[in-house]
C-alpha cells in the first residue's frame, strides 16, 4: 500500500507525522471521506469544496490547490491499483510547540490514504439497523460547528460508545436544544406521511454529500423533501428512517430506542432510494474518468 504524504507516495511505515503535530496534540486539522466507483471519484468537487471550506473556517491554509488535490487523489488510487476505493484525505495543522497557538504551525501535512471500506455487514442493508438516541449531545454550533469536518471526532466517538455499550451498533445524536441532528458518522432522514424530512445544515450537522445527493434523487422521483427540525418524538412515529454517508451509502433504520420504525422492516421508499443511489454511483462511474478534475480546475487558486 502506498500513502500520499506531502506530494510523495510512500509505504505506510514512512508516512509519519511528528508527535508535535497539532493534529495529534489537539485534533487540529480536517479530513474528508470520499468514494471511488469503478475508477471514478464520486462527487469529488463537492468533497473538495467541503474540505477547503472546513480549512477556511479554521484558518488553515492547505498548501496545494483543489486541482492538485484532485490529481493527487487519482495518483494515489492508481498507485495502489484501486478502482473501487474509500479515500481518506487528511490535512493536519502541522508541527508546532506544546502550546495551542496554531500560528506556530507553519507546514500543514497533507495525507491521502486509499483503501476499501465496509462499515456494516451486507445483511444489515436488508434487515436494517437498530439505533438508540445517545445520552451524549452533539456539540452545539457555537462550540464547534459540526459543518467543519475536523480531526476532533471525540464527540462522535463518545456517542458511538454510548450505543455500543448499550448493545446497539449506532447512535442518533440530539443537539443541545433537543433536536435530532445526525448519527455518529451519517446523516439522518425520516419519512412521515409521504414526506422525507432531514435536519437543516444550520442545526449542527455535517452537510453530507450523500445527504444532498439523496435529496436530489428523491425530488427527481417526485418524493417531497423538507429540511426541517424534528425531535425524538418524530423518530418514534416515523414511517421510515434511514442514514446516509459516503461509507455506508444508505442504511435503513428499523428500530429506535427499542421502538420499531414503521413496520420494523426497511420501508419501500428507503428501498427505492437505495436502488436509485446504487444506479447513480454506477452511472457516475460510467462517465469519463478524471472528467471531474475539470470542474475543480481554477478553484484551487482561490483556496
Ligand atoms: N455526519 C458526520 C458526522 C460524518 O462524519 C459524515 C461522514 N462524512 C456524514 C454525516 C455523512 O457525510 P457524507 O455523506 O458526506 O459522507
Amino acid at each position: 500500500m502506498l500513502i500520499y504524504f506531502n506530494g510523495e507516495l510512500v509505504p505506510p511505515e514512512e508516512a509519519r507525522v511528528s508527535v508535535f503535530d497539532h493534529g495529534l496534540l489537539y485534533g487540529d486539522g480536517i479530513f474528508e471521506g470520499i468514494r471511488a466507483y469503478e475508477g471514478r471519484v464520486f462527487k469529488m468537487e463537492e468533497h473538495l469544496v467541503r474540505l477547503y471550506e472546513s480549512a477556511r473556517a479554521i484558518m488553515l491554509t492547505i498548501p496545494i490547490g483543489m486541482q492538485q488535490m484532485g490529481e493527487a487523489i487519482y495518483r494515489t488510487m492508481e498507485a495502489n491499483g484501486l478502482r473501487d476505493a474509500y479515500i481518506r484525505l487528511i490535512v493536519t495543522r502541522g508541527v508546532g510547540d506544546l502550546g495551542l497557538d496554531p500560528r506556530k504551525c507553519t507546514s500543514p501535512n497533507v495525507i491521502i490514504i486509499t483503501d476499501r471500506i465496509a462499515l456494516y455487514p451486507a445483511e444489515l442493508y436488508e434487515q436494517g439497523l437498530r439505533a438508540m438516541t445517545a445520552p451524549t449531545q452533539r456539540v452545539g454550533v457555537n462550540a464547534l460547528n459540526p459543518r467543519v469536518k475536523s480531526l476532533n471526532y471525540l464527540n462522535n466517538i463518545l456517542a458511538k460508545l454510548d450505543a455500543l455499550q448499550a448493545g446497539y451498533p449506532e447512535a442518533i445524536l440530539l443537539n443541545p436544544e433537543g433536536y435530532v441532528v445526525e448519527a455518529t458518522g451519517e446523516n439522518i432522514f425520516i419519512l412521515r406521511r409521504g414526506v422525507l424530512v432531514t435536519p437543516p445544515a444550520f442545526v449542527g450537522i455535517l452537510e453530507g454529500i450523500t445527504r444532498n445527493a439523496v435529496m436530489d434523487l428523491a425530488r427527481g422521483m417526485g418524493i417531497p423533501v423538507e429540511e426541517k427540525l424534528f425531535c425524538r418524538h418524530d423518530l418514534y412515529v416515523a414511517d421510515e428512517c434511514f442514514l446516509t454517508g459516503t461509507a455506508c451509502e444508505i442504511m435503513p433504520v428499523v428500530e429506535v430506542d427499542g421502538r420499531p420504525v414503521g413496520t420494523g422492516r426497511p420501508g419501500p421508499v428507503t428501498a427505492r432510494l437505495m436502488a436509485a443511489f446504487r444506479e447513480l454511483t454506477r452511472s457516475h462511474a460510467g462517465a469519463a474518468a478524471r472528467s471531474d478534475l475539470v470542474g475543480a480546475r481554477g478553484r484551487g487558486e482561490r483556496s
